[in-house]
């Protein structure tokens, strides 16, 4: 009885204003729709599982999380080797994919 029910460890803190859920699908819809080009390596992606939106000033940089600081990165579809978004998201941290980032821009704190 005088046990801690294992449910109330929090898993994750999250009071951060990011969007997430359907906001953030329509942002995805509104930005590929505008330019559904790939913005490093041009190749047209596929809506909705071929790119990921990405910060172009990283949110733990500073950056705006609006439209207009979003842009389009393909990513890789099966196979192994990462696509645009993976690459820039590990620049962005300054080492090579040991961080995973979540569709919102923010690494997964798992
Ligand atoms: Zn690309």
């Amino acid at each position: 009885m005088d046990e801690y029910p294992h449910a109330l460890r929090t898993r994750r803190t999250d009071n951060s204003p990011r969007l997430r859920g359907r906001k953030l699908q329509a942002r995805r819809l509104r930005v590929w729709t505008a330019s559904p080009c790939c913005a490093v390596c041009g190749k047209l992606t596929s809506y909705p599982s071929g790119f990921e939106l990405d910060h172009k000033v990283p949110l733990f940089k500073g950056g705006e999380d609006t439209d207009e600081n979003c842009q389009v990165l393909c990513v890789n579809l099966g196979g192994r080797s990462p696509g645009c978004h993976e690459h820039k998201t590990a620049s962005d941290l300054g080492y090579q994919l040991k961080v995973e980032i979540g569709l919102d821009g923010w690494p997964v704190e798992d």
